[in-house]
This record gives C-alpha cells, sequence and structure tokens, in this order.
C-alpha cells in the first residue's frame, strides 16, 4: 500500500445483506470499487441494483456487513454522512432537479449551501460545468424549458460541482427520448476517460462495452457474475446472464 492509501479500494462492501421486510433485496454482496474505475452495473428489474447504489452513499441503511468508503465504515450521522454525500454523487433517472430554480442555481446551490463557497466562486465554476456537459447557453433558463438530455447533463453538472470522489449513476438514460441517449452517454463517456469513479447502472449495452472496466451482472440480491466487458458479452458464464443478454443484445 502506497502512502497515501491508492491501494485501499475507494469503496467496498463486505458481505452486506439488506432486507425490506421479508425481501432479501442484497444477499451477501462483496464488492470493490477502485479509484478511476468504471463499473457497469446490469441485470433485471428488481434485482437489487437501484438499493446497491442507495446504500453506498447511504440513502439506504443495511442489515449487516460493512461498507468502507476510503478505508473507513461509512458514517451514519452528522457532519461525516453530510461530507460522505458530497463526495459520492448521485444522477437519478428522474433528473430530480429543482423545478423552480434556473439551471445556473441547480448547479451553485450544493456548493454555496453545502461547502459553503462565495457565490461568485460557485457561478464560475458551474458555468465550467454547464460548458463541459454542452449547455452553458441555457443557464438562464429553467428545467422545464430544456430537453429531457440537457436536464439530465445539468444533473451531471451539479453532481460534478461537489467535486465528487465518484459518481453513482442509476439508470440516467431510462427516462430520454432515444435521441436524447447518446447525448448524456457522451457527456458519460467523457467523464469516464478523465479518471472519474463511476458506478452507472445501465441497460445501455454500447456504453458498458465503451466505458466500463468491469460489469456486475446482478439478480436476485446477488452478484451472480462479474467481467471485463469483452469476456461478459461474448463469454458469460451463467445461464442467468446468458439468458438475461439473450433479451436485451
Ligand atoms: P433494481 O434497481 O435492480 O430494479 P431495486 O433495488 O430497485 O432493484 O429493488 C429490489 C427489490 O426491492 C424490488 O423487489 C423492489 O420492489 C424492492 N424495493 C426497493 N425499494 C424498496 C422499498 N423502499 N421498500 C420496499 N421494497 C423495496
Ligand atoms: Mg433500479
Amino acid at each position: 500500500m502506497t502512502e497515501n492509501g491508492d491501494a485501499i479500494p475507494l469503496v467496498r462492501l463486505e458481505a452486506v445483506n439488506k432486507h425490506f421486510g421479508d425481501l432479501h433485496v442484497l444477499r451477501d454482496i462483496d464488492l470493490t470499487v477502485d479509484r478511476g474505475e468504471v463499473l457497469v452495473v446490469i441485470g433485471p428489474s428488481g434485482g437489487g441494483k437501484s438499493t446497491l447504489c442507495r446504500t453506498i452513499n447511504r440513502l439506504e441503511t443495511i442489515d449487516s456487513g460493512t461498507i468502507y468508503f476510503e478505508g473507513r465504515p461509512l458514517p451514519a450521522e452528522g457532519a461525516a454522512l453530510a461530507r460522505l454525500r458530497s463526495e459520492v454523487g448521485m444522477v437519478f433517472q428522474s433528473f430530480n432537479l429543482f423545478a423552480h430554480k434556473t439551471i445556473l442555481e441547480n448547479v451553485t446551490l450544493g456548493p454555496t449551501k453545502v461547502l459553503r463557497k462565495p457565490r461568485q466562486e460557485a457561478e464560475k465554476r458551474a458555468m465550467e460545468l454547464l460548458e463541459r456537459v454542452g449547455i452553458a447557453s441555457q443557464a438562464q433558463k429553467y428545467p422545464a424549458q430544456l430537453s429531457g438530455g440537457q436536464q439530465q447533463r445539468t444533473a451531471i453538472a451539479r453532481a460534478l460541482a461537489m467535486n465528487p470522489k465518484m459518481i453513482l449513476f442509476d439508470e440516467p438514460t431510462s427516462a430520454l427520448d432515444p435521441e436524447m441517449v447518446q447525448e448524456v452517454l457522451d457527456v458519460m463517456i467523457g467523464l469516464a476517460r478523465d479518471g472519474m469513479t463511476m458506478v452507472v447502472v445501465t441497460h445501455e449495452m454500447g456504453f458498458a462495452r465503451r466505458a466500463a472496466h468491469r460489469v456486475v451482472f446482478m439478480a436476485d440480491g446477488q452478484i451472480v457474475e462479474q467481467n471485463t466487458p469483452d469476456e461478459f458479452f461474448t463469454n458469460a458464464r451463467t445461464d442467468r446472464a446468458k439468458d438475461f443478454l439473450s433479451k436485451i443484445l
């Protein structure tokens, strides 16, 4: 291990279990995410993919096991939990932008309120990020005035504005009209190339092939198999994964 801890995975889940009532949604999950790694999580609906994402920034608690972030168990509350949430960005299927705030305000809100950055500095950075995702010219508009693809790119800029150590994407393109999917994926591919640590739940196999370092196939609350995209897509080992792939490819 190096002195700055580079050998410690950014995230490590160890024997994680989670129930919703009688439903066992995460079953003995062991998983690591390294710094700079792009992990694509795929699998049938109801398999626990969203729950897995939500446990990593503690939007969901777990029943047993441990989740480590930078080698330390996730904090349960207080300032440490707030810091974790700012360090682990999340982009949802439904964008979740503030409807009554402009695009620029949506991106500056976290930095000014949570990170207590001066407004001017936050706005300068926000404009750089909006530029990066290709919507700087929309900064003064409201979310409803933008297309779905533009709203999702705003959500990505908003996540980036917190300078996160990783970003979780939960089906970021599933709610988009087909013609807008690629513009969002292109932004994500750019982030991946720049070395952002990403966990991406998606059915976009083109993205997985181009950007993923590792594909994790999840079903019934378990990691059924994981492999490089090349191996997984050409040589899935389990019937469960083969069956899933035959339905979506
Ligand atoms: P996926 O994202 O792979 O579709 P989820 O993690 O959303 O799967 O859900 C896994 C299972 O947990 C599903 O059966 C779902 O209905 C159930 N579930 C998810 N969230 C809750 C909740 N808050 N309360 C009860 N059941 C839930
Ligand atoms: Mg889901």
